[in-house]
């Protein structure tokens, strides 16, 4: 695959492997609005990491709001530490 950019790939490319410590994920709730950000080494499913290839969108089927506690409406994206803007 090379070294691609970080930052560049499309979010469905993204996986669990990709992020680095400081890049956040960043959850926000379809139905309340609220948004967290959680730092990868901290996603557990039912208390076992997931594995590096999990992909980062996937996510939405295992974070739930930490507000709301609603469960797979939610909006999963990365925020990088490198310093490179997510779009939208
Ligand atoms: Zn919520």
């Amino acid at each position: 695959m090379g070294n691609s950019a970080r930052g560049m790939k499309a979010m469905y490319e993204v996986r669990l492997s990709d992020l680095q410590p400081g890049d956040l994920v960043k959850v926000m709730c379809v139905a309340c609005g609220h948004e967290g950000l959680v730092p990868p080494d901290k996603i557990r499913m039912k208390g076992v990491p997931l594995p590096g290839y999990t992909p980062v969108l996937d996510l939405q089927y295992v974070l739930r709001c930490q507000e709301c506690d609603t469960k797979r409406r939610v909006l999963i994206s990365v925020l990088w530490a490198s310093g490179s803007r997510e779009k939208r």
